[in-house]
């Protein structure tokens, strides 16, 4: 799982205020949280994909690992089922 952007917005405003380093403030805020994570919206924050419901930081980690030879062989329906990935 990639870095949460809410707690880590937040630890920069923390250590803007304690004069501490932003990464010091976001392991804090991380164990502060452990018991009520945020969401994964709120941790993709502005990575957040609404159409796929997903963190795009992971989205394309899984998509430099694999699926280059697959780009072009889609001979139709490209319009209405892009959503749907092909192979599981
Ligand atoms: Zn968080």
């Amino acid at each position: 799982m990639a870095g949460c952007e809410r707690c880590w917005g937040d630890a920069f405003s923390r250590s803007y205020g304690t004069g501490r380093s932003q990464a010091e403030c976001y392991q804090e805020i991380l164990l502060e949280r452990k018991d009520t994570p945020c969401s994964p919206r709120d941790q993709a924050g502005q990575f957040w994909d609404e159409e796929n419901q997903c963190d795009i930081r992971d989205g394309r980690r899984k998509e430099n690992s694999g699926v280059a030879a697959n780009s072009q062989t889609t001979p139709q329906g490209q319009n209405a089922q892009s959503s749907t990935s092909p192979v599981a």
